[in-house]
């Protein structure tokens, strides 16, 4: 299964996509990578889901990656004894740590560290911003505050605190016996960290989980922006989190900080996924809004290399129209007579490595040959993703004897990854490329390709060949 299109799609699974039908359904329509969101997933759900994304897989003979999504610091309050009540703008309203239901004075706040961090003047924003109180004084024991705008208050509400940093790490408990099921499956290639504030956050997770899973950071506090960098580095991946960063920072920051991040990214090589609200209105309808599809091709226009379907996917009535139109919009951008120069008008200089070396001249070299595709061997990934980041016009097959590698790449702009043995010698290296090629539907006999590898094969870090060949007659060789 050949996709026309560079970026790819990632699709939130949930209660309308569960069964295996449809998540082979979601696949077909173009999603490459699925998403389980552990905020409402239990471990049983989660191994479930697993094994049916792998029936599909293995049916469908293409590696698809899954994403585990951990909750994070999401802070909410209790409950009240009415379930709802009105508040009046003006009045005063206290969180406090006494667990009885809440009224119209007072409801308990289930997160005793933040009572500490918040300050005089701190704004909290409960339901999305729906509701805004201004902290007047918080004691280590109650946040007194004023109700600044909204009226509106029920069971269990989210809570964002945009001026406060918070004293806690980026893992609750339930976060780590989340990460330790995640762990437990040696089966999930990417793992979504929620709020994150500070790269230590990162490399927290990062001891317990090591290399067995990329680490995706999701940057929606002001925090993380503030440290951006540091927070790039140490990921593997980034979501712009644009749900709960329009929350915590003011909502016409979203487009530019988008921009922002997609170029850091870029730059460093990185795959950023954009996320959230993408096709909003997909949840109860067949068809988008012309702001929709604006906002999905401006994603794509801007080179992120995957966006994102939340409740469109999970829990809407038109999963599949959802995935089917984003794919669409992606196809139809991607052929746009202004995109090649959009996106190559972000291309970042390579680094001095040998591999960003190669990655620039294979593409150079295929784009001036017009060749079929660039093919390049890539055990860990890095040479994958180095190629990607040059974002050739022309297709890119990945090659990789390592399913876990293929997995993982599916997030990544531009790869059609194939897991296959290693090369024996030089030779095998050009006829199983081409075969490949062939095979896949890259190309015909007599069509050329450019091979990049590392001599002597199997050598990790070690790009430093390229090989134009043609497929041969019968497909199977190459020349
Ligand atoms: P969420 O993250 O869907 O887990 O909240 C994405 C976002 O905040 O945009
Ligand atoms: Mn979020």
């Amino acid at each position: 299964m050949k996709r026309l299109r560079k970026v790819k799609i990632l699709a939130t699974l949930g209660p309308a996509s569960s069964e295996e039908d449809m998540i082979q359904k979601l696949h077909e329509a173009g999603a490459d990578l699925f998403r389980i969101n552990m905020s409402h997933a239990s471990h049983d759900l989660m191994r479930t889901l697993i094994e049916r994304i792998r029936k599909v897989e293995k049916r469908c003979g293409r590696p698809i990656g899954i994403l585990a999504d951990l909750q994070g610091p999401k802070l909410r309050v209790g409950k009240f004894a009415d379930g709802a009540l009105e508040l009046v703008p003006g009045q005063t309203f206290t969180l406090d740590k006494n667990e009885k239901p809440g009224d119209a004075s007072r409801v308990h706040l289930p997160h005793p560290e933040i009572f500490e961090a918040v300050e005089a003047g701190h704004r909290l924003l409960i339901d999305d911003g729906r509701l805004q109180l201004r902290a007047e004084k918080s004691d280590g024991d109650k946040i007194v505050c004023t109700v600044v705008s909204g009226t509106k208050i029920s069971d269990r509400k989210g809570v964002s605190l945009p001026d406060t940093t918070l004293g806690v790490g980026a893992l609750t408990d339930k976060d780590r016996a989340d990460l330790e099921a995640v762990l437990a499956t040696d089966d999930v290639d990417w793992l979504a960290l929620s709020f994150i504030q500070r790269p230590e956050d990162l490399a927290d997770v990062r001891k317990v989980a090591r290399s067995r899973v990329g680490l995706m950071a999701k940057i929606e506090k002001p925090q993380a922006i503030e440290r951006i960098d540091e927070i790039i580095e140490l990921s593997d991946a980034l979501m712009v989190a644009r749900g709960d960063l329009g929350v915590e920072m003011p909502i016409e920051s979203v487009p530019g900080l988008q921009k922002q991040l997609t170029r850091a990214c870029r730059k460093a090589g990185k795959p950023v996924v954009v996320a959230t609200q993408m096709l909003e209105s997909m949840i109860s309808a067949p068809v988008p809004t012309r702001a929709e599809v604006s906002d999905v091709a401006t994603a794509v226009f801007e080179g992120a290399d995957a966006v994102m379907l939340s409740a469109e996917s999970a829990a809407g009535d038109y999963p599949v129209e959802a995935v089917s139109t984003m794919a669409s919009i992606a196809r139809k951008v991607e052929r746009d007579p202004n995109y090649t120069s959009i996106v190559h008008a972000q291309r970042s200089q390579p680094e001095a490595t040998g591999a960003d070396a190669i990655s620039l001249a294979a593409r150079q070299i295929a784009e001036t040959l017009k060749l079929s595709a660039i093919v390049c061997y890539t055990s860990s990934g890095t040479t994958g993703m180095r190629a990607s980041r040059e974002r050739p016009q022309v297709p890119i097959i990945a090659l990789s004897p390592v399913i876990q590698t293929a997995r993982r790449l599916s997030v990544v702009w531009g790869l059609h990854c194939v897991v296959t043995e290693d090369a024996r010698d030089l030779d095998d290296m050009v006829d199983r490329a081409c075969r490949i090629a062939f095979r896949e539907e890259f190309g015909k006999p007599g069509d050329r390709l450019i091979i990049s590898a590392g001599v002597p094969l199997g050598t990790p870090g070690a790009t430093n060949m390229l090989r134009i060949a043609y497929i041969g007659s019968d497909g199977m060789t190459g020349i």
